[in-house]
């Protein structure tokens, strides 16, 4: 295998080579950490430690010499840099944790190292995860002195989506085989969507959220994003399963598999399309692009029924008085005393707790803080937080509903393809940017995003697969046999 070539093999496929011992860890992980200086223009990575990535290298040949190490043994990955990592720092994109050490590794980082990966290093984000086109990272990617918009790969004009827009990029400029991201309300499919890569978050409580920076507890989910199902699905069997004594909103529900069924049949499977998801915010080309992945289901066996999600504008509404209300109450936390950033210079506590929050958070975390507090205030908390849940459990039963007639629900995974960096600077426009996406978080479902074409510019259509609870493996089998029958996920842009 000519090093050139590295970089174009799945995981599925690297993994073999590796066991085969056809390629070492250590020659992957120099092939991909050169890519990352080649492409460093596009600000995906925020942290990289050579020596680091290089050390675990050599263990995974180690191991893989005796004829030992995981399923994933000598793979190298990157992690959003949400996840608390003990051989690399963590800001979560954030000057509040510029220079911060974690003790520790994230148990998602952990597990996916006991399967053998090797770290790449950490990927850009929005703040905190706040924002979906990486616009609002606050720290410096790796090559540059200041912060900077992460670009997509196929038009570095344009965002990559966010908030793990870092970990997008990385995917599909192959700069690494796959990653994990985090999703709240969208960050792992919106951002999946807009790079042409598969990416999937899973039922809420699937994943541990142990060491993930927390934003809105209530929604946060890790997932991996790769370039197909097949891949991510090899990642997310090993970041999934119990973590009872560390993560409270764990479940006791037991680690999968999820390649065991890429190859079933779809025949006979029911995709409930909603009409909520077709309305009038959705552009021409995403709904072209759409139609045509939704008849190629159809040749695949698969029959569309209509179904209704009557509550998919409130949403919005919704997510952004829940997820800012969670987030004023974890990002508390930092406070100078305990994390990271502390004011430089103050008059007494209270001064330095005001100074430090100033110095230390941007525009769109202090709105959401600000959000936050607002709607869970006396007098504000019965009309605005607690509406909130309670259309929160509608949307949660609009689903049930909705599945009583269909197996997996399809649409759009965003309303436009990847826009041009400062094209949305007004807040409310992103946020209305997300009514796809936000649905599935708010009720706690699996909902995965895979390449459906292409839209006006040549930019990615990416087709968004929502399950009841525990159907991960369901929806990775729809999207592999889809991605069996076609080739966009293997599309790379220009110049990569
Ligand atoms: N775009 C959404 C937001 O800004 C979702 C972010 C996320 O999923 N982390 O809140």
């Amino acid at each position: 295998m000519s090093q050139t070539e590295l970089h174009q093999l799945s995981v599925a496929e690297l993994a073999a080579q590796l066991r085969a011992k056809q390629v070492s860890a250590t020659e992957a992980a120099q092939h991909f950490l050169a890519r990352a200086k080649q492409h460093q223009n596009l600000g995906a990575f925020v942290a990289i430690n050579e020596d680091a990535t290089l050390a675990q290298a050599k263990a995974a040949d180690a191991l893989i010499a005796e004829g030992k190490g995981g399923k994933l043994a000598g793979v190298p990955i990157a992690h959003k840099d949400i996840f608390v990592t003990k051989d690399f720092p963590t800001t979560a994109a954030s000057k509040m944790l510029e220079g911060y050490q974690s003790p520790f590794d994230a148990t998602v980082v952990k597990k996916l190292a006991d399967a053998g990966v090797v770290t790449l290093g950490k990927l850009n984000c929005d703040e905190f995860a706040m924002g979906g086109a990486n616009e609002n990272s606050a720290v410096a990617p790796v090559g540059f002195d200041s912060a900077q918009p992460v670009r997509n790969p196929w038009n570095t004009e344009r965002v990559p989506g966010g908030s793990s827009g870092g970990s997008a990029a990385a995917v599909a400029a192959r700069l690494a085989p796959a990653v994990t991201g985090t999703d709240t309300g969208g960050s792992i499919r919106q951002p999946a969507s807009f790079c042409g890569i598969t990416g999937i978050k899973p039922t809420y409580g699937r994943a541990s959220r142990y060491g993930m920076i927390a934003f809105a507890s209530s929604l946060d989910q890790a997932g991996p994003m790769g370039r197909s199902a097949e891949d991510c699905a090899l990642l997310l069997s090993e970041m999934c399963g119990p973590d009872l004594d560390r993560d409270s909103t764990s479940l006791d529900y037991p680690a999968e598999d999820f390649t065991a069924r890429l190859g079933d049949s779809i025949e006979g499977l029911r995709i409930g399309v909603p009409a909520e998801f077709f309305g009038e915010g959705l552009s021409d080309d995403v709904r072209t692009a759409v139609d045509a992945a939704l008849k190629e289901y159809e040749k695949l066996g698969a029959k569309l029924v209509p179904v209704s999600l009557p509550r998919t504008e409130l949403s919005v509404p919704v997510y952004y008085i829940l997820a800012p209300a969670e987030a004023s109450s974890n990002l508390s936390r930092f406070d100078g005393v305990k994390f990271g950033h502390r004011a430089a210079r103050y008059e007494d506590l209270n001064d330095m707790y005001k100074k430090t929050r100033a110095e230390g958070f941007g525009d769109e975390v202090k709105r959401r803080i600000m959000i936050g507090a607002y709607v869970l205030s006396e007098g504000y908390y019965d009309a605005y937080y607690l509406q909130a849940q309670k259309i929160r459990r509608m949307i949660a039963d609009d689903f049930q509903a909705a599945f009583k007639d269909c197996d997996v629900i399809a649409g759009a995974a965003a309303p436009t393809t990847a826009w041009a960096i400062g094209g949305k600077a007004d807040p409310v426009s992103n946020y209305l940017a997300d009514i796809f996406t936000l649905p599935a978080s708010l009720a706690g479902l699996p909902g995965l995003s895979l390449p459906a074409g292409f839209g006006d510019g040549g930019m990615p259509v990416g087709l968004q697969l929502i399950g009841n609870y525990f159907s991960e493996a369901k929806l990775l089998n729809a999207a592999h046999r889809f991605q069996q029958a076609t080739d966009f996920h293997l599309k790379s842009p220009v110049g990569i």
